[in-house]
């Protein structure tokens, strides 16, 4: 250990402090303080910050503190910040354990895959700012999702590189020194879990691990990768969630009132709870279940049941065995909990069937997305009879993530920091129009530069992208259904809108393709070779998609393309993101865009009445790729390039300000939060746990109007 000057000492206390709470991901001030401390580490360690407090960096962090008296000064003072942060009020209970498979919070810490992980980083985010009392509930991946590497000739391959809790933004829980493990009892043995804990503001995350010297070596590597693995793999994974998260949230002595799954993986929990309260108060099976029923509440994502987990019966017996046997569940009646039909014997076990039937509220996650799963689920009846209404909350983003500092900082002069937290329309309306054209065009310009010149590092290419050009973004997971290659039909008239010397236009693409989804991977090297080929110039795929690149790309582009199949695409996000920076949209009227989209604010591609049979694919594919053929060619590069006597693109940037305003207001996590608190989250001892009053234009599904 060095010897340390005490201000060093105490500068580094405090900077620990600081770096083990992962406030620092919406907090750009403390990124640049990391930055300043260590450029190169803070570039090489992907921005993870507990890499300057270990060996062999901590030496050269502890000088940079005693010889600059600057620095030490900006750490004291994002240090009273953030104290300042974690000590404002907390809002009233319910207690709410937020249980999910994947948290997206930073790219640092990489066990998300995509929106759904992306949306569970932002709900704990703005939890936090809100002052819920909200814990969230996942796993530790040690090898993560995957690192995406493209070949030379355009293929996707995987990497696994094993990451080092010890290294990340994460503490071990223990309890007088010792490690808090749980224990799950698999078919001739038993699983010791233990649990990492991160810190998000004010709200936990707890990840479960089972690579634990003690466990076996199968059983170690049920947490080794999200969504690896086979089914049965896949089974494991998903008691160590639902059972295991129950299990370590009362290890911790944390008493939820509501029990909310994100998705239905974690729907164990709904067993494990009711186990529990037989356990507990000796009464019946079906009296525990309608008790806990109005504890629990489900998220649905999907739109097709294709997204949905199902599980061989016999698997599902043979690792229930001991919970039946306690509870005197007969088989069948197991079986049925997760059975759209529970006569069907043959049927597999549905994870959506049994957050169904054991969650009172159920919530669909964008109007259209409602619409589609009270169809999907219309012909099930829940054991408690008819289905309960899913509601619609759409999905939001947490503005502070996403905003690009550039934007904040202006922002920020006029409106206080309020905004980040809170959007509203009107003083977001406001702000804009005191901003000149020629400011907001600046800024702009700023942002395209700084993504042209990483998409340059990102490739190794410096002959790519004009950073003067209308640049489209498309940056997503590449699931077949989101159509990234829809805009390759027809590349002689593409090679004539991005080619058009006094309009180019230039797209950039970057997603992760499921490791076993062989079609998304061709979708990706048909991009590739388009990239690579016929638009080397114009067209750009980059490698490794992940929260960083994220924030760079929709930060920079003009444009964000987004092109499902109607109507699969329950809600998306990464268009909010980018709407947040000053690009427009242009989409397919599907998710969110199928309630946001005015004329005012971007482009809809295609209609509303597109009943398509699934078997008329190719003729909808058509018409779609010719429908954003048309707005790209006579509707927005047109706009983008028509330019007033000063040279400014007075009327997108009029969209731009109308974009920004209604986006960052109505598409917020912070009205999404709102939302889940007066609806999913409100129990019957708690009204409303929204702090805010009736002043806000919240209260209802959110209006691009008002
Ligand atoms: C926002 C985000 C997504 C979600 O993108 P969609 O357009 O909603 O599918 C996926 N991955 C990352 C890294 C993101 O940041």
């Amino acid at each position: 250990m060095l010897a340390l000057e005490p201000n060093v000492s105490t500068a580094l206390g405090s900077l620990a402090e600081l770096v083990y709470n992962l406030r620092w991901t919406w907090d750009p001030p403390t990124q640049q303080l990391f930055e300043r401390i260590s450029p190169r580490t803070w570039t090489s360690s992907r921005h993870n910050p507990v890499v300057m407090l270990a060996e062999p960096e901590l030496g050269r962090t502890s000088r940079a503190l005693g010889e600059d008296p600057g620095l030490s000064d900006t750490v004291a003072s994002r240090h009273a910040d953030l104290a300042a942060y974690l000590g404002a009020s907390v809002a009233p209970p319910p207690r709410v354990a937020y249980f999910s498979a994947e948290f997206g919070l930073h790219e640092s810490l990489p066990i998300y895959s995509g929106g759904l992980g992306v949306l569970a980083g932002d709900h704990l985010k703005a939890a936090s700012d809100l002052g819920l009392p909200l814990v969230g509930v996942g796993l530790f991946y040690h090898q993560g999702y995957f690192q995406q590497k493209i070949d030379g000739n355009g293929r996707q391959s995987e990497e696994y590189p094993v990451l080092d809790p010890d290294a990340l933004p994460l503490r071990l829980v223990c309890r007088e020194h010792q490690p808090v493990e749980i224990a799950i009892d698999l078919p001739g043995r038993t699983v010791s879990v233990g649990i990492w804990e991160a810190r998000v503001g004010r709200v936990g995350l707890f990840l479960l691990d089972t690579n634990l010297p003690h466990n076996l070596p199968e059983d170690r590597e049920i947490t080794a990768r999200l969504y690896g693995g086979d089914t049965d793999m896949r089974l494991r994974q998903e008691i160590v969630l639902g059972v295991g998260g129950v299990r370590a949230l009362a290890a911790l002595g944390i008493v939820p009132e509501v029990f909310h799954m994100n998705e239905g993986h974690a729907a164990f929990l709904a067993l494990e709870r009711i186990r529990r309260l037989m356990a507990e108060t000796g009464c019946s099976f079906d009296q525990a279940r309608s008790q806990v029923r109005q504890q629990l509440a489900f998220t649905t994502h999907t739109s097709v049941p294709a997204g949905i987990d199902y599980f061989d019966p016999r698997a599902l017996l043979a690792y229930f065995r001991p919970f039946r046997e306690e509870v005197g569940l007969g088989p069948d009646d197991l079986l049925a909990l997760g059975r759209e039909n529970p006569h069907d014997g043959g049927a597999w076990f549905s994870m959506a069937v049994l957050a169904l039937n054991t969650a009172s509220r159920t919530n669909a996650v964008s109007q259209i997305h409602q619409k589609v799963a009270t169809t999907l689920w219309s012909g099930f009846t829940t054991h408690h009879g008819d289905a309960p209404p899913i509601q619609a909350i759409t999905n939001g983003v947490h503005t502070a993530t996403w905003v690009a500092p550039a934007i904040a900082d202006r922002f920020d002069r006029q409106l206080g920091l309020a905004w980040k937290t809170y959007p509203e329309m009107r003083s977001l309306r406001d702000a804009l129009r005191a901003i000149p054209d020629a400011e907001l065009w600046a800024i702009r310009n700023l942002l395209r530069a700084r993504l042209v010149e990483e998409a340059r590092r990102w490739t190794g290419r410096d002959d790519l992208l004009d950073p003067d050009a209308l640049t489209i973004g498309f940056a997503r997971r590449f699931a077949t259904y989101k159509r990234a290659d829809l805009i390759l039909r027809d590349v002689d008239r593409l090679a004539r809108i991005l080619g058009n010397p006094d309009r180019p236009v230039q797209i950039v693409f970057a997603g992760k393709a499921h490791p076993r989804d062989e079609p998304a991977k061709d979708v990706l090297q048909r991009l590739w070779h388009a990239a690579n080929g016929p638009f080397r110039h114009a067209i750009a795929v980059v490698d490794g998609y992940d929260i960083g690149m994220a924030r760079t790309l929709v930060q920079g582009c003009d444009l964000w393309l987004n092109t499902p199949r109607r109507p699969h695409e329950a809600s998306g996000t990464s268009g909010m993101k980018a709407a947040l920076n000053g690009a427009l949209n242009a989409s397919i009227l599907d998710g969110w865009w199928d309630e946001a989209y005015t004329p005012e604010i971007g482009w809809a591609i295609g209609d509303r009445d597109g009943h398509w049979g699934e078997s008329e694919i190719w003729a909808r594919d058509e018409a779609d790729a010719r429908a954003t053929y048309d707005v790209l060619e006579h509707q927005i590069a047109p706009l983008f390039y028509a330019r007033d006597a000063a040279g400014y693109p007075y009327q997108w940037l009029e969209m731009v300000r109308a974009s920004i305003a209604t986006v960052a207001a109505d598409f917020s996590a912070a009205r999404m939060l709102d939302q889940y608190g007066a609806g999913l989250y409100r129990t019957s001892e708690n009204g409303n746990i929204s702090q805010r009053d009736g002043d806000r234009a919240h209260t209802g599904s959110p209006s691009p109007r008002s």
